[in-house]
């Protein structure tokens, strides 16, 4: 075939750290991207790790991985963003929060200067904020920049109820909304088990008399995850780079995907102007539809009062800038 008519799907990573480098690995293994592009600022570390990943490639589906550079962006179909700043001994969360957007507000220059027409998505923590944050810097149309959002939240969530129920987690339609944080909220009007709402279906599981009790247990036990994980060994990585598979995934190959990712509001569930998850449409154009489910009033005014948190945190950077 003539390498001018073909249009290879090509990622851009940028990051090379654990996240990075796990999304790397878990794409690879899929197949989905023709060419992986691997950028950090440290390129002693993205050249290993671009040399460790090419050494599995007669073990891999057919693809191409690199050590990218800005160039690269121009011609990416999707640019995942995992590049961040770990807290130094002493630092305070604002001053890291500042030292991320200042990351992220480079990257979206570099990603500007190469006239790219990619679809962005950011993984950096707070995801949310650094999704706003590179919105407002490249003023892109809102769908074309996304964040992981709560989508590994969700599959913490789809978890643990099946692991609750018995159930292939497959068959269970669950979703975590808001932020990616504390405020986040289990939206369990949405959550289904074979097409039944979780509420009647009880009598199939069996495993509990009262879905009051554990739905708190499980709800926050999905919020402390990270936390767990973090306690143990050090930082997430796995679940994560198979959230960004997935997300990738649907944009490369046009899935049309319903996907809990961090989107631009702009008046759904009533809210205006703030980065957070809720259920969205993904598709080769990126976030191409937000869906609007309905919320139990309680679950509105959860996502109310995510979206004020995270409105007071990104007011809290810009005041100490
Ligand atoms: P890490 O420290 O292992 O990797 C971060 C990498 O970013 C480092 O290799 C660093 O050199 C690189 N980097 C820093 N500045 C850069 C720049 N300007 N350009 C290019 N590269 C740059 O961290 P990690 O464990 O891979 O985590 C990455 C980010 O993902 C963190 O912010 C973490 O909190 C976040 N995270 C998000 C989720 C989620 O669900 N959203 C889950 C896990 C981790």
């Amino acid at each position: 075939m003539d390498q001018q008519q073909w249009n290879a799907r090509k990622v851009v990573i940028v990051g090379a750290g654990a996240v990075g480098s796990t999304f790397a690995y878990a794409l690879a293994q899929s197949g989905a991207a023709d060419e992986i592009a691997i950028i950090d600022a440290s390129q002693d570390l993205a050249r290993g790790q671009v040399l460790d990943l090419a050494h599995g490639l007669p073990f891999f589906p057919r693809t191409n991985i690199f050590v990218g550079e800005a160039a690269d962006y121009r011609e990416a179909n999707v640019i995942v963003i995992t590049a961040g700043a770990k807290q130094q001994p002493g630092e305070s969360r604002l001053a890291l929060l500042q030292k991320n957007i200042a990351i992220i507000k480079k990257i979206a220059r570099d990603i500007a200067a190469q006239d790219s027409s990619a679809v962005v998505v950011v993984t950096s923590n707070p995801v949310d904020i650094l999704t706003y944050a590179l919105l407002k810097e490249l003023n892109w149309e809102a769908g074309r920049v996304i964040g992981s959002g709560t989508v590994l939240d969700s599959a913490r969530f789809r978890y643990l109820i099946s692991r609750h129920c018995d159930i292939d987690v497959h068959n269970v339609h669950a979703y975590i909304l808001g932020e990616h944080g504390d405020s986040e909220f289990a939206a369990w009007s949405l959550t289904h088990i074979a097409g039944i709402p979780i509420s009647e279906y009880c009598p199939y599981c069996g495993h509990c008399d009262d879905l009051t009790g554990l739905k708190e247990t499980l709800e926050n036990e999905v919020r402390k995850s990270a936390y767990h994980i973090i306690d143990y060994k050090g930082s997430t990585y796995f679940a994560i780079g198979l959230a960004l598979v997935r997300i990738a995934t649907a944009i490369l190959r046009n899935e049309r995907g319903v996907l809990t990712v961090s989107t631009l509001l702009d008046g759904e569930y009533g809210i205006h102007d703030v980065c957070l998850s809720v259920p969205c449409i993904i598709a080769l154009s990126g976030r191409e539809r937000i869906v609007q489910g309905n919320l139990l009033p309680t679950e509105l005014q959860a996502l109310a009062q995510s979206a004020d948190v995270l409105r007071q945190n990104y007011a809290e950077i810009h005041t100490a800038d």
